[in-house]
């Protein structure tokens, strides 16, 4: 396969990827239909910013919160029944019943461990070491633009967890399972191993006891513009939408079985850090997964990082130590 330059690397050279927007399929049908896939998501993202922004503080809670998630995700859900942007995307009972189990996962044992060991203990220890009134500054901006700067923090943070993920070996073993994922739909974010999860999960929480509203209103970027990410829906995106955010175009390369392009659109929520960082690729992909689409047992995602990381962690070994005593002369 030829592929496509894309600044220094050859994106497409193992599998195949769509480059440029111009080359990806837009939404057919009538004037009514492309209409409404155009303006779907600017609609309900600002339909989502006002909520928060109006909303009175007996409704601003992280309960409103989680309802509106949950409630989004299943429209989401039935519009991607409706209107499957890859029939070879299309959910199976076998694929449904395999992202329940690790939405399941994801909602008991990581909200458990968390608690203990995660957001909730690290965000106690900042609070109590950190002098906040330092911080008064940003409490008296507008709410819009705390809003904005939790989410471009927390999203440069994910950025470089990501990036990291994909070029330290013992990261990438947590993040590996995540990348057999052979289609996107919503609810692919919850597919991985637990460690990862964890890893990626640090610090969602963490603004939420002293920054409420504002929190919320950075938790609403992530569900009305980071969710499409795995969707398996075509839009008309805006122009302005992809420069600024992550799609589910610049993710289905990331997921390709390409493996330059899957070292693209590290971003969460925003893509702009790609941007600057020289690591997007505007694009799509279909043929999704690792080793050629093979599917990963959710028995083998569970244990992944641990099995491989002693395979390695063994061969590593035999390579220094373990040399053979007789030498056989030649
Ligand atoms: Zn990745």
């Amino acid at each position: 396969m030829a592929g496509v330059r894309v600044g220094k690397r050859i994106i497409g050279g193992d599998s195949p990827v769509t480059v440029g927007w111009e080359n990806i399929p837009k939404v057919e049908g009538g004037p009514a239909r492309k209409l409404f896939f155009t303006i779907f998501q600017p609609a309900a993202l600002l339909a989502l910013i006002a909520f928060w922004y109006y909303a009175p503080n007996s409704l601003a809670t992280a309960k409103t919160a989680i309802i509106i998630g949950i409630g989004f995700k299943v429209l989401l859900i039935g519009m991607e029944l409706l209107y499957p942007r890859h029939k070879s995307w299309q959910l199976t009972w076998k694929e449904l019943c395999s992202d329940l189990f690790y939405i399941g996962l994801g909602y008991t044992l990581l909200s458990m461990v968390d608690v203990y060991i995660g957001s909730d203990a690290i965000i106690g220890w900042v609070q109590k070491s950190y002098d906040w009134d330092k911080l008064n500054w940003f409490t008296t901006l507008p709410l819009l633009v705390q809003a904005l700067l939790i989410s471009l923090i927390f999203d440069f943070g994910q950025y470089w967890m990501h990036r990291g993920m994909h070029n330290w070996h013992p990261l990438w073993l947590t993040h590996a399972p995540h990348h057999y994922i052979t289609q996107l739909n919503i609810n692919k974010g919850a597919v991985g191993n637990p460690v990862e999860l964890f890893l990626i999960g640090l610090g969602i929480g963490g603004f939420f006891d002293f920054l409420p509203r504002a929190a919320l209103l950075a938790g609403t970027f992530g569900l009305a513009i980071g969710t499409y990410q795995h969707i398996n829906v075509r839009f008309n995106t805006p122009r302005w939408w992809r420069f600024l955010f992550n799609t589910t175009e610049h993710h289905s390369v990331h997921h390709s079985q390409d493996y330059e392009a899957s070292r693209s659109n590290f971003g969460a929520t925003w893509i702009i850090f790609d941007r600057i960082f020289g690591t997007c690729v505007d694009g799509e992909a279909e043929h999704l997964g690792m080793e050629g689409g093979r599917r990963m047992q959710i028995r083998e995602a569970m244990v992944y990082p641990f099995t491989e990381g002693y395979a390695t962690a063994k061969d590593w070994w035999r390579q220094r130590f373990d040399r053979p005593s007789a030498v056989p002369a030649e």
